[in-house]
């Protein structure tokens, strides 16, 4: 029994983990490495395996960095069955031929400099065909339904409370005779989730690889996210300005929406229209609709009582061009929500030229930005950015509430590790940068006596 961590190992984009058992070769995951052009070019183009040699994928979740890599796998030759939950292909479909449009977009950017510089001209990772051919090889698996995938490995979906249909996956491996069951927590939810349920416990796991984006740090309490995202828009429109939300498209935009909702509801939201302008989010929202049973019970009645947790008056969803600009003439308060989270690509960009000089108006970040990052550079608190080639001056109010993260935090990680029963001889911790990881990696081991180790990248070990 081998496993080979082949990506988000030392980082937290590009997750995929071989598993080599009973002569079968299963892969955890196949994200995209996102990061400096060259080397993401690099490392997306090339695995450091046959992908015709595997025999499965099983898919965590649909975020780009654990799916977004699948196209160029089936298209490379692997023809084996790619497992997930029905919530994770569904999104799939939407969310891998839109990085494959980005792909195309990126290419043709990259060309441009090549050419001049008399490089030739590169292909797209992967194109859009390609991006839908790679859907037709999912199966679709519930949560808790055990089911064999390969020789000696049955594969069994739980909640991971992170995202629409994101799962832990248990696998019960039996190599002559000798039979271990592995956790591989996926992306780790933090709990009391506005939609989703909490993160499943597991039990008798004696081998367990577990992300560790947060391993050092600490957000505020997520039930507190109600009340700072009322009161920071309360502020911002007695301002009479816009207030710009730039949220990812999947989970976010729509825990966003179903929490303006509530607060509609509940009269404690100004009478401002609310835009989502995004149509990856818009075709999310959709998915989210067909999928009741991902779920938490408060959703769940909601829903029972016949009510869309997803629409109400005031919000309005965008997907043509034509309204996206439009917007840009609006003389009225208003919330406007947009991808990409981490403004570097998507309609955000143009709302955020269009408002960010404005002293009334507000920019919210309510998500992860990495380094380097337009948003990153905006939240940080830069006098001056560049947004598509010109330079402007900040002069919006800038807000950040993290209570919203998709992420368990360093508390939240440790209470997810004390869930899991059983031996927990080996623990690998991987999904975060090196501090992130190693600082949880010393908090595990005051509480735990198993192998606590952060494998690098290409590292193999033997079970
Ligand atoms: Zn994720
Ligand atoms: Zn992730």
């Amino acid at each position: 029994m081998k496993i080979s961590f082949c990506g988000a190992a030392g980082t937290t984009t590009g997750s995929q983990h071989l598993i080599d058992v009973n002569g079968s070769r299963i892969l955890l995951d196949c994200g995209l490495y996102q990061g400096r052009r060259d080397e993401a070019n690099e490392r997306n183009r090339h695995f450091p395996f046959d992908p015709a040699s595997l025999d499965a994928v099983i898919l965590s979740h649909a975020h780009i960095d654990h799916s977004g890599n699948l196209p160029s796998l089936t298209s490379r030759g692997f023809k084996g069955n790619i497992y997930s939950t029905f919530a994770t292909r569904d999104l799939c479909q939407i969310m891998l031929a839109d990085a494959a449009h980005i792909q195309a977009q990126d290419t043709k950017w990259l060309n441009k400099h090549r050419t001049k510089n008399g490089k030739p001209a590169l292909e797209p990772l992967y194109t859009q065909i390609e991006a839908e051919e790679c859907v037709r090889q999912f199966v679709t698996i519930g949560y808790e339904r055990p089911i064999p995938v390969a020789d000696g490995v049955t594969l069994t979906f739980i909640d991971a409370g992170h995202i629409l249909g994101s799962a832990q996956i248990v696998l019960d491996l039996v190599e002559r005779g000798r039979k271990k069951r592995l956790l591989f927590s996926g992306d780790v939810g933090r709990g009391d989730n506005e939609l989703l349920r909490d993160p499943a416990p597991c039990e008798d796991v004696d081998l367990l690889i577990m992300e560790s984006t947060y391993g050092n740090r600490e957000h505020e309490l997520p039930t507190q996210a109600n009340h700072l995202l009322r009161d920071v828009l309360v502020r911002a429109l007695e301002r009479r300005g816009k207030v710009i939300i730039p949220a990812f498209a999947v989970e976010r935009t729509q825990q966003l929406i179903y929490v303006l909702h509530r607060l509609a509801e509940a009269g404690e939201l100004p009478d401002v229209p609310i835009y989502v302008d995004s149509p990856l989010a818009v075709g999310a929202t959709e998915i989210f609709r067909l999928h009741p049973e991902c779920f938490n019970e408060e959703v769940y009645r909601f829903l029972f009582e016949k009510r869309d947790p997803f629409g109400f008056e005031n919000l309005n969803l965008i997907r043509k061009v034509s309204e996206s600009k439009a917007l840009n003439d609006l003389d009225e308060p208003a919330i406007i929500i947009s991808a990409s989270g981490m403004c570097e690509a998507g309609r955000v960009l143009h709302h955020l030229r269009n408002t960010i000089e404005d002293p009334r108006n507000t920019v919210l970040f309510v998500g992860y930005c990495a380094e380097h990052t337009l948003g990153a550079k905006i939240r940080r608190g830069d006098q001056e950015v560049p947004i598509l080639g010109d330079t402007f001056r900040v002069r919006a109010d800038i807000q950040t509430l993290d209570s919203f993260s998709g992420h368990a935090d360093r508390s939240e990680l440790l209470g997810y590790f004390d869930r899991i029963g059983g031996r927990k001889e080996r623990i690998f911790l991987v999904h975060g940068e090196e501090d992130q990881s190693h600082s949880l990696a010393e908090a595990l081991r005051e509480r735990h006596d198993g192998r606590i180790e952060v494998p690098a990248w290409k590292s193999r070990v033997e079970i």
